[in-house]
């Protein structure tokens, strides 16, 4: 008998997250991840590694707390915001019985999170703007225990509308969790959901050290929601999810000034950001580039396959979205420095546009 069949049959089953790491590329120019260009520098403070660490540090959720805005019980933090999805799950979610909610195209790690856990994955399209649908959602919430929705929404860019987020929250009221996903809030800061917490005992935020703080690579995540939500997930969670180092970093990176630079790189980000978007609408090979409020802009392109391939044997990787329902011809380009975006917009403008399918005005 193969390990293979001694497996669970949903693991059977089970296809991995496509990470961009994954994914691989030999390339220089990394815009597939939507991490920060350039490396922070850190120093290790702590030299204590003969003993375990705290579960939950104090200093980081303190820092944290202070940061977002909210009381230090309403705060936890976890192997990055993808381990606060598979908590949610595994503290709300029955397998075999109960189901999660989420509306693609949108983050990949939901699916992949509730499938190992063998719980359903319902999913109700965003409309064409990307918006939620709400009357439909209203109509798939039988046994649904956890909504999860992405604002700004992974990989199209967008801001769900406020008051649909309201709605959503009121609707799922005694029945489900509704998290939403600010891996990229720290864009569009006025955004933030975190001051409804007084107002849904069953809303979780879910946030991150790995986009605008430039820590990817530290694995370092939070979830924000009341007391008694954030209990439960300290129920499920591992006794020590944070290794001393990465604690220390996370408290260096949450110090006033650790939020200063970070504030500087939205800035800088935010501006590449406005200038690629610009460049790439005048590419004949570009048809749309949507608004985005991240550090990343989706585009549709008029063959797509070809350039993600000339840009990737170029060393330039950028996130093909193809296969994500309503994103034919589209790719992800994350926001690097001015340089990368200027490699983009050279490599791109080498490339031919519709123009000889198309009738051209006369
Ligand atoms: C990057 C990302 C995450 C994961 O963040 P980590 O802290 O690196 O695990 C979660 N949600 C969305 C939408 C993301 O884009």
């Amino acid at each position: 008998m193969s390990i293979e069949n001694l497996a669970r049959a949903n693991v059977r089953e089970l296809t991995p997250y496509q990470s961009a790491r994954r994914l691989g590329g030999n390339g220089d120019v990394w815009l597939n991840a939507n991490e920060y260009p350039i490396a922070p520098e850190f120093q290790l403070t702590a030299q204590t590694f003969n003993r375990y660490p705290e579960c939950q540090p104090a200093l980081v959720i303190e820092r944290y707390a202070d940061y977002a805005g909210v009381n230090k019980d309403q705060v936890l933090v976890s192997r990055g915001a993808d381990e606060g999805i598979e908590l949610l799950i595994r503290a709300f979610c029955e397998p075999g019985k109960d189901a999660i909610l989420f509306c693609p195209p949108t983050y990949g790690m939901y699916a992949v999170s509730a499938e190992t856990f063998g719980v359903e994955r319902r999913t109700v399209a965003a409309r064409q703007d990307w918006q939620l649908d709400l009357p439909a959602i209203a109509d798939s919430l039988d046994n649904v225990k956890l909504i999860y929705v992405c604002s700004p929404n992974n990989p199209t860019g967008n801001l769900i509308d406020p008051d649909d987020l309201r709605t959503l929250l009121e609707m799922a009221k005694g029945k489900a969790i509704v998290a939403i996903d600010e891996a990229y809030i720290e864009f569009c800061p006025q955004a933030s959901c975190a001051g409804w917490l007084k107002d849904y005992p069953h809303l979780a935020i879910l946030r991150t050290l790995s986009k605008a703080f430039a820590l990817a690579g530290l694995r370092c995540g939070f979830t924000l929601a009341n007391e008694e939500l954030i209990t439960l997930l300290l129920k499920v969670i591992a006794p020590y999810p944070l290794s001393t180092p990465v604690a220390d970093i996370a408290a260096q990176a949450l110090s006033t000034e650790g939020i200063r630079t970070m504030r500087q790189r939205v800035t800088e980000i935010s501006a590449n950001r406005s200038w690629l978007q610009r460049e790439l609408e005048n590419c004949a090979c570009v048809e749309q580039v949507f608004t985005s409020d991240s550090n990343y802009l989706l585009a549709r392109f008029t063959a797509s396959s070809n350039v993600f391939k000339t840009l990737w044997d170029q060393g330039i990787i950028l996130r093909d979205q193809n296969k994500q329902p309503g994103l034919s011809g589209c790719l992800r380009i994350t926001i690097g420095t001015r340089d990368e975006c200027r490699r983009v917009v050279y490599a791109l403008s080498a490339l031919p546009g519709a123009t000889e399918t198309r009738q051209e005005p006369m």
